[in-house]
């Protein structure tokens, strides 16, 4: 398959792709999302072979607004009070299933749905365009690293329909996913801090070690070995730090909204040199408890 690139002024054509029923790779404001029409299970059965997504692994619907969302699943108080105040945002609600037009495939045959309004102008007026809920796990070869600019999605050129280009994504790791089906539970950390939704949920449950369905225990990994909470270092290992520190700094002021930016693009530079990766400890609050959590997966 030839993939096609768009930029931002293309718009009408990457939308074009998406309602052709083939997959499109294109900006949120977390990661690179590979998309693909939720109602169209032809069309979702592409995202899994393109990525070698095993198909156990339900995909998040992505919406254009919260009215469009409700139509997809059913939102108790909490769900509609999360949601008003945190989308367009990194937050992913998983609900009841309302639309019983989703594809089955890309809900993994469950009775909830997973669903999100990025924020990110272009996802946005791509959304409105195609005006059709639409899939998007993460546009890399599934367990490996996520894209934060729309060259890292190269990995999977001539496997996809096309690209569109919108620059680097804005805070880098992938959306905090919490289960509003009775109580709210937190079932991955992500790129809305645990503690801004506490504010509004009080304590959240959390799931079994922060394990969704279908979430791997090895992800993210890069090809070189990486270990973590490293605080000296072999002659031959490459630092991913945080904070002022000899190597690659997440971020030198110690800004965990920075880091997390970083992560991902910062592991695939490292990793590209081929060596051993020793990545220093990171503070666990705010979206640290995301970029960790990454971390532990890559080196698992
Ligand atoms: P991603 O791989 O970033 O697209 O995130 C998709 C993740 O969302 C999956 O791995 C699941 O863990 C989670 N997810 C999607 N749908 C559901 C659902 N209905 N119930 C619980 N978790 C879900
Ligand atoms: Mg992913």
């Amino acid at each position: 398959m030839q993939t096609q690139f768009f930029t931002a002024h293309e718009i009408d054509k990457a939308a074009a792709i998406l309602q052709a029923g083939e997959t499109l790779a294109f900006p949120t404001e977390t990661v690179y999302g590979l998309g693909a029409d939720a109602l169209n299970s032809e069309a979702v059965l592409k995202i899994y072979a393109a990525k070698s997504r095993p198909r156990f692994n339900p995909l998040i619907v992505h919406c254009a607004s919260l009215e469009q969302a409700l139509e997809q699943g059913h939102f108790n108080e909490m769900a509609l009070k999360l949601a008003k105040r945190f989308w367009p945002g990194p937050l992913t609600l998983v609900v009841p299933l309302k639309n019983k037009n989703l594809s089955d495939i890309a809900l993994a045959g469950l009775q909830s749905v997973a669903l999100r309004v990025p924020n990110h102008p272009l996802a946005l007026e791509l959304l409105r365009k195609v005006n059709r809920p639409i899939v998007a796990p993460s546009a890399n070869p599934s367990g490996f690293i996520s894209p934060t600019k729309a060259f890292h999605v190269h990995d999977l050129n001539g496997r996809i329909g096309g690209i569109l280009d919108g620059g680097a994504c804005q805070v880098g790791v992938e959306s905090t996913i919490v289960a509003c089906l009775d109580k709210p539970v937190l079932l991955r950390a992500g790129g809305l801090a645990r503690e801004v939704i506490e504010a509004i949920t009080g304590k959240l449950e959390i799931s079994d070690e922060l394990i969704a369905p279908g979430q791997l225990k090895s992800h993210y990994a890069p090809r070189n070995p990486i270990r973590l909470n490293a605080t000296s270092f072999a002659k031959n290992e490459l630092v991913l730090g945080f904070g002022e520190c000899e190597g690659m700094s997440l971020s030198r002021d110690g800004n965990l909204q920075e880091a997390a930016l970083n992560l991902f693009a910062y592991l695939r530079e490292l990793d590209s040199l081929g060596q051993p990766i020793a990545v220093m400890p990171i503070p666990s609050h705010g979206l640290g408890e995301a970029i960790n959590d990454r971390l532990k997966r890559a080196a698992t």
